[in-house]
């Protein structure tokens, strides 16, 4: 039913549309995933200004006709991220962050606890030029497959309860596995699977350290997961 009505967002994905305009990937509050044009964003006298780049959080008024996209017609910035655009390995995270929202959560089904943790992210790099670890890039994968339902199986043995002896990983059984239910698994030392426990349980910016070796357990843990469970493939996170 064609009007008008308010979110907040996050700007996902900006594309060039037409002569003057763009379109929109967003990722909002309460409606998920959003796509709008912004008519004439590309004009250097726009009315929106540069409210609408990637990674903006936003206040909008969309107006929604019969096609698929909605239009904005009104933008507040809530945080424009001028830090996080200030350096480029944090730009780098910010823009895997909105990437991933992107690719995993496709619906207009509103998560708050996935649009809470994305806007948390990119606060987070913001303001702290270590959040752009590949450990807190990791760690905010882990919370952000927690968010969409697709959190792997830690505590026990995902094949058979087991709850000693967790030595693998395997992505079709959905989390670690035991020593007896190794097939088809990889392996995850235990480094990488407190990493990944405690990654889940922690706050964003209390983010756990690992080695290398276990950082990289931990993202192919999370990357397979994904690609398993919700046919999505993630680049992995880069050191
Ligand atoms: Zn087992």
């Amino acid at each position: 039913m064609p009007g008008s009505f308010k979110t907040e967002a996050v700007v996902l994905r900006s594309i060039r549309y037409g002569e003057a305009d763009r379109v929109l990937h967003l990722y909002s509050a309460n409606r998920g995933r959003l796509g709008a044009v912004a008519k004439g964003v590309r004009r250097v006298r726009s009315r929106f200004g540069g409210r609408l780049e990637p990674m903006a959080r936003v206040k909008l008024v969309l107006h929604e006709g019969r096609g698929e996209l909605c239009t904005v017609t009104q933008a507040d910035t809530v945080h424009a991220h001028a830090g996080l655009r200030s350096r480029r390995d944090s730009l780098e995270r910010g823009v895997q962050a909105c990437d991933a929202v992107l690719r995993l959560l496709d619906t207009t089904d509103p998560n708050p606890p996935a649009y809470n943790l994305l806007c948390h992210e990119l606060a987070l790099l913001d303001v702290e030029p270590r959040a752009a670890a590949r450990a807190q890039a990791l760690a905010f994968r882990a919370k952000l497959l927690l968010a969409a339902g697709f959190a792997p199986e830690l505590a026990s043995c995902a094949s058979c309860g087991e709850r000693e002896h967790l030595s693998g990983f395997s992505p079709s059984a959905g989390g670690v596995v035991c020593s007896a239910c190794e097939a088809g698994a990889f392996p995850l030392d235990a480094e990488a699977h407190s990493f990944l426990v405690e990654a889940m349980a922690r706050p964003l910016p209390d983010f756990p350290s690992a080695s290398e070796p276990a950082l990289r357990q931990a993202d192919r843990a999370l990357a397979e997961t994904l690609e398993h469970h919700a046919h999505v493939r993630l680049r992995r996170v880069a050191a």
